[in-house]
């Protein structure tokens, strides 16, 4: 029995000649190229002093380096701690003083900024840049191709992979090995992966969607990936023909939608379009089965616990629900306060439990106590429903209710109120303070391309679907909503921008 993450990492080298990556104009990397270069990148963390259960931050751009570091810390017992691309040197100050990494590998252009903290903070400091090149792979590239590695325990932490930040300030997930393998494990079979598999990977690596959901899913298959370096629309429609899946956030296929080559001929050799780390709307699903004949299979996770429930591969993918819980997986809806448990179909927080379920937040004790039930449920922190077929509905974050003269309002309800409006592409609801209300509700619209639309018109046109409290008290007209890069609204950033509307 298969147990521990690094172990999936050694079984997929099996077959050698096999291509692992494939990439535009660049030539293909077999599985027997990623576990030479991996070995060697784990005997130079190691030389660096990198030892088993030692952090090793990384905030590099993507390349098939960066992904073979990956696996060389799985090889060597480090913990890996991807860092996302934008972070400013600020940022990075609080990230490398909070997981104290022995290691450290940035971008050739970052290291004179990051030297200072890396020193701060104990760590020796390497660079490799969006070409694979740099001080880390000229040390891997005089050391061994092969390592043998140490047998890991499936409860050890394998990565900190840090939140991303969307409620506030970003929290360090410890994953264990058992963790990301019971993932890996099942969603292999759920989305039915085979070796004949061949998937469009434009995602980022620092965050677990392109990182452990895509990456250890192929690896696990024995699958290959087209391995992009960003989600160029042109540039992916031309090579949906090659690939057999598809996994994206939201804004992909929104982007994709939008583009007039983007056909049904164009997603005909597409078994299985996923898509999740954000909402996806239902107005998406529909305008993209209408397209392609493609019904995207949406599920639902979070950096904390991986995949927690999907569609499922046969039968209804049901547009605006999360699915079904993964195998071994529970979830359950409770009073958020209490934490009793509702009865089905009531609003409540989301709570997991599973082997997918992380140890615990890096140096955190007392915010990872908080989150726990005693039986071992995590608190999502998501607002969901489960319906009469046990098909998961979210609708919020508990952090973005809003209470207004005593009342609680779901956003989303009014969000979908509003989208279902004629020329509305999308609507975002938030509280901003009130002298009155306390809060008080207000939406920034983003009308369809063309249509003009205008504040008193909309809330003429939902008085009669909604009860007097959950009226926006403003509208806003904007062009667009502020996301980050995994396709999130940033409502913090709305919340800041018309904090004084009301005042
Ligand atoms: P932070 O915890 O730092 O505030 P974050 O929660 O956005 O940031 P992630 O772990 O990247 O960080 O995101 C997990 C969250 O993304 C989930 O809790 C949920 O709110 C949202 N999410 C993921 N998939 C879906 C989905 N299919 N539908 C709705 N929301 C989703
Ligand atoms: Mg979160």
């Amino acid at each position: 029995m298969v147990q521990t993450l690094s172990i999936l990492a050694r079984d997929a080298f099996a077959s050698p000649d096999k291509v692992l990556l494939e990439r535009p104009r660049l030539p293909p990397v077999t599985y027997g190229d990623f576990d030479r270069l991996s070995a060697r990148l784990a005997h130079a963390v190691s030389a660096r002093g990198v030892d088993p259960g030692d952090r090793v931050a990384v905030q590099v751009e993507k390349s098939v380096e960066a992904l073979a570091l990956y696996i060389a810390c799985m090889r060597v017992g480090a913990v890996y701690v991807p860092l996302n691309t934008a972070y400013t040197a600020a940022e990075m100050q609080y990230f490398i003083a909070d997981a104290e990494p022995s290691l450290v590998v940035c971008d050739p252009a970052q290291a004179a900024q990051l030297a200072p903290l890396a020193e701060n903070a104990g760590s020796r400091i390497e660079t490799l840049d969006a070409d694979g090149k740099g001080t880390l792979v000229d040390l891997a590239s005089t050391l061994p191709d092969t390592f043998s590695g140490r047998a890991a325990k499936p409860d050890d932490v394998a990565a900190i992979l840090y939140t991303s930040g969307t409620t506030g300030r970003s929290k360090g997930a410890m994953l264990t090995q058992g963790n990301l393998l019971s993932n890996a494990l099942a969603l292999t079979n759920i989305w039915r992966f085979s070796s004949d598999d061949v998937l469009l990977h434009a995602l980022p690596i620092y965050h677990t969607h392109g990182l452990f959901v895509a990456t250890n899913v192929i690896l696990r298959a024995g699958a290959s990936m087209i391995y992009l370096p960003k989600f160029d629309v042109d540039e992916v429609i031309s090579l949906l023909p090659r690939a057999t899946a598809m996994m994206g956030v939201p804004t992909f296929y929104t982007r994709l939608l939008a583009h007039p080559g983007f056909t049904r001929e164009a997603a005909s050799s597409i078994r299985l379009f996923i898509s999740g780390s954000a909402p996806l709307l239902a107005s998406t699903h529909e305008e993209f089965s209408a397209r392609t004949g493609h019904a995207i299979l949406e599920r639902y996770g979070m950096t904390e616990t991986g995949m927690i429930t999907s569609n499922p591969y046969d039968g209804d993918r049901i547009a605006g629900t999360v699915g079904f819980p993964l195998p071994e997986v529970e979830i359950r809806v409770a009073q958020p306060d209490t934490g009793e448990v509702l009865a089905q179909g009531e609003i409540g927080v989301v709570e997991v439990r599973g082997p997918n379920v992380f140890k615990g937040y890096w140096r955190m004790p007392e915010k990872t106590a908080q989150e726990f039930r005693a039986d071992g449920f995590f608190v999502t922190g998501d607002i969901g429903r489960i319906d009469e077929r046990g098909n998961l509905h979210i609708v919020g974050r508990s952090k973005d209710l809003i209470i207004t003269g005593g009342f609680n309002v779901y956003p989303k309800e009014i969000e979908l109120a509003i989208d279902a409006l004629e020329g509305v592409a999308e609507t975002a609801v938030i509280g901003i303070p009130h002298p009155d209300f306390g809060e008080g509700v207000m939406a920034a619209v983003v009308p369809q391309p063309g249509v003009e639309l205008n504040e008193a018109q909309i809330l003429e046109r939902i008085r009669g679907n909604l009860a007097k409290f959950k009226q926006p008290k403003r509208i806003v007209i904007v062009p667009e909503l502020p996301r980050n890069t995994m396709g999130k609204v940033q409502k913090n950033v709305l919340r800041e921008q018309y904090r004084d509307m009301f005042a």
